[in-house]
C-alpha cells in the first residue's frame, strides 16, 4: 500500500503515527497516511512564515501563472484525482470527475482574480481637511492562512481556500479532514510541479480534535478559513481571538414547489439535489415544501425518480448513490429516520441501511421539530411537507437555525421575487435547487451557516488587508 507523508516546507515528512485510509463503502484499504502532531503543526507554520515574504514579493502575473498551470495539470491528471476523491470520500466516480472539473475552474477563477487584485482611489478632498491630498488603498496579503476542510468535497473545497490564498500572495497550512487527506496531499505535489515555492503550501493531515486548537490559536497564523460543521466552526470562532475567520458551515436546505411550478423540471433537479453524494452536500435539498394542490403529483414523480437511482460501489461508473462517509454516520441517519416515523412522518421509500450505505429515503408529513427537519441531516433523506399559502412556506423556510441557500420552483415571477426577498439566506435560487453552485459565485451563509463568502473574488477580499496610503502634494 502506498504511504503518504505530510508535506512541510516542500519536503515529505514521516511521523511516528499513521492511519489507514479506506473506501467507506466496503472498508477496502487505499493508502497509509502519516499523521501530524503538535511538532508538525509548529513546523508547518514556521515553513509557511518563511515562505510568506517570497509569496508576497511575487508579481500578480507570477501567481496567476502558477494557478493557471495548476488548473491545466489537474485536468491532465483528472482520472487520478477523481479516483482518489471517490476512494477516500465514497463519492460516486462520476461525481468525483465533476469535482475535478470544478476544481480546475476554481483554480482558473483564482488565476484570473490574481490579475484583478486592486485597491481603490479614496476621494480625500471630499472633506475640507483633505484638500490637496491624494489617497488610495492597496490590498496586501495577510500572511499565513490556516485552511481547515471537510470530507465531502475534499478537492474543490480545498482549492476554494488554496487558490484564492495563493492569488492574494499568502501562504497556506492545510489541514484536510481525517477521512479525506489523499487529494490534499496530491495537490501539494501538483502545485510543486507548477513552481509554487516550497513552504507556500503545507499539508498536515491529523486529528482535528487533537491538533485543531493549536493551529487555530497559533500566533503565526493570520487567518483561519474553515469549512465544516457548525459545532467546530463555533469552537474555532471562540478560540481565534482577533484573527480573521471565514466560516462555511452547514444547512438544512429548503426548496419551495409552488403550484405554478413546472413539476417535471422541478423533480429532475430536486432528486439529484437531495441524493447526490448521499445527501452529504452542505446545500443538499432536505426540506421540500410543496403547494397543497400539486402535492400528490409532485410526490409521485419524486418517488418514481428516487426509485430509479442506481446504488453501488463508488468506483463503479454506473453508480449514482454510494455510501456515507462512515457506518456511524449511516446509523445516525437511520436513527433520525426512525425518530421521524415515531413522531408521525410517513416513510414513503428507502431508509434501509447496509454497513455505511443508506438507500435514498423520502419522508412525507414530517413534524418540524424532528431531527431530519430541524437539524442538518447530511445524509440521503428528503422530507416533503405541504403548505397552503406562499407566506406560510416562506415562514417555514425561515424557521431554521441555518441560512446558506434556498430555492423556489415557480413560473410566477412575482412570487419568485417575493420569496427571494423574504427568505433569510446567503443565496436564493429561482427555478433551481439550493444545491446548485458554480465556483465563481459568492457563496456563504447567514445564521448558523457561517460568516464570510467564498468564490475566488470574494475569498480574496477576506484574505487581504486594505492599506490606506495618502500623499499630501
Ligand atoms: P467537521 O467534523 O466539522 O470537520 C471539518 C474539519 O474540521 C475537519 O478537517 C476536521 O478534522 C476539523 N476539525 C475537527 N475538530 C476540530 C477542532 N477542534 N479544531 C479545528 N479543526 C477541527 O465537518 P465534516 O464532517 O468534515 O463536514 C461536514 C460538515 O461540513 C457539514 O456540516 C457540512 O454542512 C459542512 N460543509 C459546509 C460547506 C459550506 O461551504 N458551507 C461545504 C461543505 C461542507 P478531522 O476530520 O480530523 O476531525
Amino acid at each position: 500500500m502506498i504511504e503518504y507523508p505530510l508535506v512541510i516546507g516542500g519536503s515529505p515528512v514521516r511521523t511516528a503515527h499513521s492511519a489507514t485510509l479506506r473506501i467507506p463503502f466496503d472498508d477496502s484499504p487505499v493508502a497509509e497516511i502519516f499523521q501530524a502532531g503538535p511538532d508538525e503543526v509548529n513546523a508547518a507554520i514556521v515553513a509557511a512564515q518563511r515562505a510568506a515574504p517570497i509569496m508576497r514579493a511575487m508579481t500578480r502575473d507570477q501567481r496567476s501563472t502558477i494557478l493557471r498551470q495548476a488548473a491545466a495539470r489537474l485536468l491532465e491528471r483528472k482520472e487520478e484525482f477523481a479516483r482518489a476523491v471517490s476512494s477516500e470520500s465514497g463519492k460516486p466516480l462520476r461525481e468525483a470527475r465533476l469535482e475535478v472539473d470544478r476544481g480546475a475552474n476554481t483554480l482558473l477563477f483564482s488565476s484570473e482574480e490574481a490579475h484583478r487584485l486592486v485597491g481603490e482611489v479614496v476621494p480625500m478632498d471630499a472633506s475640507p481637511a483633505g484638500a490637496g491630498r491624494w489617497g488610495m488603498t492597496i490590498r496586501q496579503p495577510l500572511g499565513v492562512i490556516a485552511a481547515i476542510t471537510p470530507f465531502n468535497f475534499p478537492l474543490n473545497l480545498s482549492l476554494h481556500k488554496i487558490g484564492p490564498a495563493i492569488a492574494a500572495g499568502n501562504t497556506v497550512v492545510h489541514k484536510p479532514a481525517s477521512a479525506t487527506p489523499l487529494s490534499a496531499l496530491l495537490l501539494a505535489d501538483l502545485f510543486a510541479s507548477c513552481g509554487l515555492p516550497p513552504g507556500a503550501l503545507n499539508v498536515i493531515p491529523g486529528p482535528g480534535g487533537a491538533i485543531g486548537d493549536l493551529l487555530v490559536e497559533h500566533p503565526g497564523v493570520a487567518m483561519i478559513t474553515f469549512t465544516g460543521s457548525a459545532d467546530v466552526g463555533l469552537r474555532i470562532r471562540a478560540r481565534a481571538g482577533l484573527k480573521r475567520v471565514t466560516l462555511e458551515l452547514g444547512n438544512n436546505s429548503a426548496l419551495i414547489i409552488d403550484d405554478e411550478a413546472r413539476l417535471e423540471e422541478a423533480v429532475a433537479r430536486a432528486v439529484p439535489g437531495s441524493f447526490a453524494h448521499s445527501g452529504q452536500v452542505c446545500i443538499s435539498v432536505q426540506r421540500i415544501l410543496v403547494a397543497r394542490s400539486v402535492r400528490e403529483e409532485f410526490v409521485d414523480r419524486f418517488l418514481a425518480a428516487t426509485g430509479a437511482l442506481h446504488i453501488g460501489h463508488p468506483l463503479d461508473d454506473a453508480t449514482e448513490v454510494s455510501s456515507l462517509i462512515t457506518e456511524k454516520e449511516a446509523a445516525r441517519v437511520e436513527s433520525w429516520i426512525g425518530e421521524a416515523v415515531r413522531a408521525g412522518a410517513r416513510l414513503a421509500t428507502g431508509g434501509a441501511r447496509r454497513h455505511a450505505t443508506v438507500t435514498p429515503a423520502v419522508l412525507t408529513d414530517v413534524p418540524p421539530q424532528t431531527s431530519v427537519w430541524a437539524k442538518e441531516a447530511f445524509g440521503p433523506v428528503a422530507g416533503i411537507n405541504s403548505y397552503q399559502s406562499l407566506d406560510e412556506a416562506i415562514a417555514a423556510v425561515n424557521a431554521s437555525d441555518y441560512g446558506l441557500q434556498a430555492g423556489i420552483f415557480t413560473a410566477n415571477i412575482e412570487k419568485a421575487f417575493r420569496a427571494a426577498e423574504q427568505v433569510h439566506v446567503g443565496g436564493f435560487l429561482i427555478n433551481d435547487v439550493p444545491q446548485f453552485r458554480v465556483d465563481q459565485m459568492p457563496y456563504g451563509g447567514v445564521k448558523l451557516s457561517g460568516t464570510g463568502r467564498e468564490g475566488p473574488r470574494y475569498a480574496i477580499e477576506e484574505m487581504t488587508e486594505p492599506k490606506l496610503i495618502t500623499w499630501r502634494g
